[in-house]
């Protein structure tokens, strides 16, 4: 009876702990395969308007030919989202995330006050 008993709960354990293993592994490919489309959908996220109030409060423009210097008289030329520190993503695309701006993509050759120079 014991017998029975102890190897009845080495099996269910065997069986538990292979279906822990599958679940784990199930849940990890499903997680590995959402991140190619998290990527895609950053890249693809809308455009920053200029008008958007967020962007209006720290003087986003798309082009940083643009800026306000009488406003901005901090603004350093050469500056860029293209050479900011928080311009995410791979260069090639002309729109890429903003840790600024989640959700949306800011235009390369633009700009906004919260510029910070790359490291
Ligand atoms: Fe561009 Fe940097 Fe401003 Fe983002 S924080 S909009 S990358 S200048």
């Amino acid at each position: 009876m014991s017998r029975f008993t102890a190897s009845g709960t080495s099996a269910t354990r065997g069986t538990a702990t292979r279906r822990t293993l599958l679940k784990t592994l199930g849940v990890a490919a499903a997680a590995a395969a959402l991140v190619p489309i998290r990527r895609v959908a950053a890249a693809d996220a809308p455009h920053l308007e200029v008008k958007d109030p967020a962007a209006v409060a720290v003087g986003y423009v798309e082009k940083a030919a643009q800026v306000d210097l009488k406003k901005y008289p901090a603004y350093i030329k050469g500056s860029t989202c293209e050479n900011c520190l928080l311009l995410q993503g791979s260069s090639g695309p002309h729109y890429r995330p903003c840790n600024l701006f989640p959700g949306k993509t800011v235009s390369v050759d633009g700009w906004c006050s919260g510029w910070s120079a790359e490291i």
